[in-house]
């Protein structure tokens, strides 16, 4: 019925440069109005529904990186897109990829996969052969909400990712609580000596950002840069950044 959208928030570097954006997926329900994900992904996990609308997602995404990338000065800019479990698991899934990559035109490197820590222990074996497979081809990948789940380090080194996400629940508390202090400055650590960008996720105040640019942060995401855009509103928020 096309009531799904998606909408865009900024990742930023050090400078506060836009590098690229992640694609959040929002429901308009007729009655409801807007549904965040949250309330209705598990359930399309569940029922399998994940598997259409994360594809969805794909290709909507990749045809406005697109596009994005046309744009003077952006032809780097990347998008990230939430791969749920079910979805990755898929027999067919690199294939979707593959094929939605070409129909697009987009620089699979310019593509970004986001998954879960959970997700990719669950099944190390086929976990690999998908992320190597898509590597081939370009396509970046990162570790979502990183420290919420049980990474074994020696699976960590065998996966071939780009970049790790510090779960927002550290940040929240980056400011209050000294044991997340640690626990941030222990994930940055163990991402550089693994030669992975790090992003720090949900920053959103100005204290949180000077500690974890103390820490050498790489990226930040959080609505203290910007808040999930609608389409238009993020060509804006690219253009005023540029000017
Ligand atoms: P996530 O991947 O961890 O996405 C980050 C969530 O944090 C987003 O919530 C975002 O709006 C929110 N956020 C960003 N900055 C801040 C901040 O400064 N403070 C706070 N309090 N929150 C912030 P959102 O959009 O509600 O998405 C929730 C989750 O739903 C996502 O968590 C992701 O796991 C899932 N999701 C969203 N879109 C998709 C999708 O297209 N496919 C799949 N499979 N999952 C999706
Ligand atoms: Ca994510
Ligand atoms: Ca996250």
């Amino acid at each position: 019925e096309q009531q799904f959208e998606l909408y865009y928030q900024p990742k930023v570097d050090g400078e506060q440069h836009i590098l690229g954006a992640e694609a959040l997926l929002r429901w308009h329900h007729p009655e409801q109005g807007l549904v965040a994900p949250g309330q209705f992904i598990p359930l399309a996990e569940e029922t399998g529904l994940i598997v259409p609308i994360g594809q969805w997602v794909l290709e909507t995404a990749c045809q406005q990186l697109r596009q994005w990338n046309a744009l003077p000065g952006q032809a780097d800019l990347r998008v990230s897109v939430n791969v749920s479990a079910r979805q990755f698991r898929q027999p067919g899934f690199v294939a979707v990829v593959t094929e939605i990559l070409s129909a697009s035109g987009v620089q699979p490197c310019n593509l970004m996969l986001e998954l879960t820590e959970s997700l990719l222990m669950d099944n190390m074996a086929d976990s690999i052969e998908k992320m190597h497979a898509l590597k081939m081809l370009g396509v970046g990948f990162s570790m979502d909400d990183f420290g919420t789940g049980y990474s074994s380090l020696a699976y960590l080194k065998r996966l071939p990712l780009d970049e790790l996400k510090i779960d927002q629940s550290f940040v929240r508390d980056l400011s209050t609580d000294s044991g997340d202090e640690v626990i941030v400055r222990t994930i940055i650590a163990m991402a550089r000596s693994l030669n992975l960008t790090v992003v720090a996720e949900g920053v959103e105040t100005a204290l949180q950002h000077d500690f974890l640019q103390s820490q050498a942060c790489d990226l930040f995401q959080g609505y203290l840069y910007g808040r999930p855009l609608q389409r238009l509103d993020f060509e804006r928020f690219l253009a005023a950044a540029q000017a």
